[in-house]
């Protein structure tokens, strides 16, 4: 028995197949945008060419977007599709036991739970600091999809009246100050005052994003380092209202910016804890379910 994933993302769809929760065949294909025909003619043809016939267990599919309990996409933008009965279409292409269709999000802390960082743990709060910030929740051992079944979304508790405007329509939360994006908005504000090492290396044609704040960070730039301590300063605090919620073992950080590494996680060791109700907290700790999470945390 095969177990097939699939993580759609907004550019490519990754599909795998699975065996005892390890990829052992991989594929990827251009996303079709807005076309859900397209989409479902892909993952079965897919489908078919990973299981070569062999009889599949779960056939799990990890979407950008919001997905309702019985498993529809109720709002993935960025792939154009909305209102979409994944699950119920699937199961009339893909022969299948299982058919499981999850939040991005959701996908990546299951991978965490069953292969990463959240092995093991009962109580635990992940967040992915990409684009935008993804969070998910587990308890009792489980992913936490809500008391209504839609799921979570950490990334949208606020944390700034009145503060920046979110792509989810409201203002101020998590992910307007606490996403690459936000980084990326704090270095270019830097690189404008004309000087430190975000403006030296763009001057000689880098691109001001994340990525670069955390090199010059790294590399000790004051400038650089006063951003990013801007930005640790927000996410603290946004992992410290957590913590007073749900108290978890475990705090897993994901996402590009997770790419800073010891670098990040020392200093939110050091400043999460004084800003609790309690003082102290779990286990701050990087992803480490690896590339293929999103397959596994799909099938899972
Ligand atoms: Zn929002």
């Amino acid at each position: 028995m095969l177990d097939i994933g699939f993580d759609i993302g907004g550019t490519t769809v990754k599909a795998g197949a699975l065996k005892n929760g390890r990829v052992v065949k991989k594929a990827v294909y251009p996303t079709p945008f807005g076309d859900p025909d397209a989409l479902i003619a892909l993952i079965r043809s897919a489908a078919g060419e990973l299981c070569a016939g062999e009889p599949v267990a779960a056939l799990g599919v990890t979407v950008p977007g919001s997905v309702s309990k019985d498993g529809g996409i109720i709002d993935a933008w960025n792939i154009g599709v909305r209102d979409l009965p994944l699950k119920t279409l699937l199961m009339g292409e893909v022969a299948a036991e299982r058919y499981i269709v999850r939040n991005d999000a959701d996908a990546a802390a299951v991978a965490e739970l069953h292969a990463g960082a959240l092995k093991g743990v009962k109580t635990g709060l992940m967040l992915t600091l990409g684009t935008g910030v993804g969070g998910s929740l587990i308890l009792n051992g489980e992913l936490f999809t809500g008391g209504l079944g839609r799921g979570t979304e950490p990334g949208h508790a606020m944390l700034d009246r009145g503060g920046i405007k979110c792509g989810c329509g409201h203002s101020g939360c998590i992910e307007t100050l606490c996403s690459a994006t936000a980084l990326k908005r704090l270095a270019e504000a830097a690189c404008q005052k004309g000087s430190g090492m975000i403006y030296l290396k763009h001057a000689e044609g880098a691109k001001v994003d994340a990525k670069l704040a955390i090199e010059c960070a790294l590399a000790g730039d004051e400038t650089a380092l006063d951003v990013f301590s801007e930005y640790t300063d927000a996410l603290s605090d946004a992992i410290a209202s957590f913590v007073n919620v749900i108290d978890p073992e475990v705090i897993v950080i994901g996402g590009g910016v997770s790419g800073a590494g010891g670098f990040l996680l020392d200093i939110l060791r050091e400043k999460v804890p004084p800003r609790t109700f309690f003082g102290s907290c779990g286990r701050i700790a990087a992803a480490n379910a690896g590339n293929d999470a999103g397959l596994i945390g799909a099938v899972m």
